[in-house]
């Protein structure tokens, strides 16, 4: 697979940027992910480039796994100095042109309304306006939006994408983002998961991003497949995909089982299962939403009642 670069981000940890990925083909490069758009970010991804002999000018197509910052952030430095074709899942289009529509895939309106009714626990100053995903995001790993104009090929869930000599299906995987893509290379047998499996730990949702019922579907989807190896867009390459699967699964059950277990004490508010559930560190940030998915497929299933901010357990 010599036409094939797994470009390993330095820190695996959001908000490093994302992994990437080059494939050569008769043509020049594909990429597929450029990274977050923070000038540090941007710079050591070109130096990368520099000392893999891949000019950026030979790059011709960008795939998009997800518009996520630390994905395409660096959007905005790459076009710059090309003008390549763009790649990317239709359910995520629109977000990858109009950054703005972020704040519903994360769920900024449940965050807003839990920080600001609990201001001592927020990680960030809240405005005065309304929070916006893009401006918290600016300084920790800024996001650019694609111009209108730009080409773009948009993807579709199961079709077949041939990138030089790979033959990927396409597979749409919401839970961590709407329109998140994983590709599986059908000759090879390789997994390029996206966010939504990683060596170690369980991804973010948010109900806007499609929540822990969609991840779990994404999960039990790439469980059929025949995966040999993994390449996730953060951390290390892996091969126990099927292993990893039933950890992450069996995390997101937990927390369904966790939530059950603190409303069978009593009636809780929202406040109270975020701290069960994530403490009291800076992890509320994330922990809000995450919460917040289980709450609504809970509460759907008739498992619990929601009123006056009080969530019970039927
Ligand atoms: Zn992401």
């Amino acid at each position: 697979m010599d036409d094939f670069i797994f470009i390993q981000a330095n820190n695996p940890m959001w908000p490093a940027s994302a992994n990437i990925f080059a494939i050569k083909d008769d043509d020049g490069w594909i990429l597929i992910d450029v990274g977050c758009g923070l000038r540090k970010f941007t710079k050591l991804f070109f130096k990368k480039l520099e000392q893999l002999n891949l000019n950026i000018k030979n790059v011709h197509t960008i795939l998009i796994t997800h518009a996520h910052p630390d994905h395409m952030g660096a959007m905005k430095a790459v076009l710059k100095k090309i003008n390549p074709k763009i790649i990317i899942n239709e359910i995520e289009k629109d977000s990858a042109l109009n950054i703005d529509l972020l704040n519903k895939s994360f769920s900024i309106d449940v965050m807003e309304a839990y920080f600001k009714s609990n201001l001592f626990e927020s990680p960030v100053i809240m405005p005065d306006g309304p929070f916006d995903i893009n401006k918290f995001f600016q300084f920790i790993c800024s996001m650019s939006q694609l111009p209108a104009d730009i080409e773009i090929q948009t993807i579709k869930d199961d079709e077949i994408i041939c990138l030089g000599e790979y033959k990927f299906r396409v597979l749409t995987t919401p839970g961590h983002a709407p329109g998140h893509t994983s590709l599986h290379e059908v000759n090879h047998q390789f997994l390029l998961s996206g966010d939504i499996i990683g060596e170690k730990g369980v991804t973010w949702y948010s109900p806007g991003s499609g929540g822990s019922k969609s991840l779990l579907s994404s999960l039990d989807r790439i469980e059929k497949l025949p995966v040999k190896s993994v390449f996730p867009s953060h951390g290390n390459k892996f091969e126990n995909c099927k292993q990893r699967i039933k950890e992450i699964r069996h995390k997101i059950l937990q927390r369904n089982e966790l939530i059950l277990e603190e409303l069978e004490k009593g009636p809780k508010t929202l406040q109270n299962l975020v701290k069960s559930l994530f403490g009291s560190t800076g992890t509320k940030l994330i922990g809000v939403v995450i919460v917040e998915s289980h709450l609504r497929e809970l509460e759907r299933t008739g498992l619990i009642e929601r009123s006056d901010n009080l969530i019970k357990k039927i």
